[in-house]
């Protein structure tokens, strides 16, 4: 059995970690050593989807975006390969993140201008692409929204 994974697009729920800060820019500015975040922390941080990143424990085949095998969402999401010299974030979960785990360094090259999305009461996410500094490249495919 696979060791347990942790989703990077988790919901500001209490005992979720929180991944990070959405900067002035849209980009996410990664937060470690991990932090987890309280009761008080969730009914007192409105929209905190939009202003921070939280991560989850990855609930693979009860989460509406699990392909069968893998993560639907990164595998919509992650739309260009990371420069040999990319450095890798900062960020506190890559020894058991789930998009890291699937799409290595390409994940992370696009994961700080993710957004993430419940308001439907459905996890989804998307790409802040005017958050993508000079040194981004990617662009999205037309089939990947
Ligand atoms: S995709 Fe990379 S940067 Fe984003 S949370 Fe996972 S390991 Fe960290």
């Amino acid at each position: 059995m696979s060791e347990p994974k942790t989703c990077p697009s988790g919901r500001c729920r209490e005992g979720a970690i929180l991944l990070g800060v959405v900067g002035p820019t849209g980009r996410l500015g990664y937060l470690s050593p991990a932090i987890r975040i309280d009761a008080d922390f969730v009914e007192s941080t409105p929209s905190a989807e939009q202003r921070f990143r939280f991560a989850e424990p990855c609930v693979q085949a009860a989460c509406s975006q699990w392909s069968g095998s893998q993560c639907g969402l990164a595998e919509r999401l992650v739309t260009g390969r990371a420069p040999k010299d990319y450095q890798l974030p900062d960020c506190s979960i890559r020894g058991t993140c789930r998009w890291h785990a699937e799409h290595g360094a390409d994940a992370c090259y696009v994961c700080p201008l993710v957004i993430t999305d419940n308001r439907a009461g459905a996890a989804n996410a998307s790409i802040d692409w005017d958050a993508a500094d000079s040194s981004t490249v990617m662009q999205p495919s037309a089939d990947r929204a």
